[in-house]
């Protein structure tokens, strides 16, 4: 059995960030997205836990988002690496858009070109060809869901944890979180 520290940090995927200006090349795996609503609370993001019949204690002290991750490979230094990548339901309906007029509909893994046209604005995702994305594919929604559970503290899903079974399994941990937030806020 693989001890839990090992396993989270194999299951642990950097960000993709893209500066304003930037173009960032990957290849996006169709992985997900994921989506999940955020509270952005002394200066940090917060998921919300609303997904379950409880109620979240942060939706009553701030407005919550949703937002999406998916999974994207980016050559880096002649190697092929694995990043989370956020990005909201207005970038992903648009990249579905493209990639629907670009006839790329049936392509496992799509090579795009990632920009952020202006600071604070939503990526931009322009798909480009076809992609091969090789071992990468294999088990990239399992990549996903365990990169997104390391990132945001979470325990480690089971194999066969679909994301929303995984949002139940958490949902304790998460209210009980949101609680001790709200209460240190006073
Ligand atoms: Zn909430």
């Amino acid at each position: 059995m693989v001890p839990p520290a090992v396993a989270r940090s194999k299951a642990q995927l950097p960000i993709l960030k893209v500066r304003p200006g930037a173009e960032v090349e990957c290849v996006l795996l169709g992985a997900g997205p994921i989506w999940y609503g955020v509270h952005w609370l002394n200066g940090r993001q917060h998921l919300c836990c609303a997904w379950e019949r409880a109620a979240c204690p942060l939706c009553a002290v701030s407005l919550g988002r949703v937002v999406g991750m998916t999974l994207v490979v980016c050559r880096v230094q002649g190697a092929d690496r694995a990043f989370l990548l956020e990005l909201s339901p207005l970038s992903f309906s648009s990249f579905e858009e493209r990639v629907r007029f670009a006839m790329l509909g049936d392509a496992d893994a799509v090579r795009c070109v990632v920009s952020r046209p202006r600071a604070r604005g939503y990526l931009r995702i322009v798909p480009v060809e076809a992609a091969s994305a090789g071992e990468h594919l294999l088990d990239a929604d399992r990549r996903l869901l365990g990169g997104w559970a390391v990132l945001y503290g979470l325990p480690l899903p089971m194999l066969t944890d679909s994301f929303e079974e995984f949002q139940v399994r958490v949902s304790s941990v998460l209210e009980a979180r949101a609680r001790l937030l709200v209460g240190s806020m006073g």
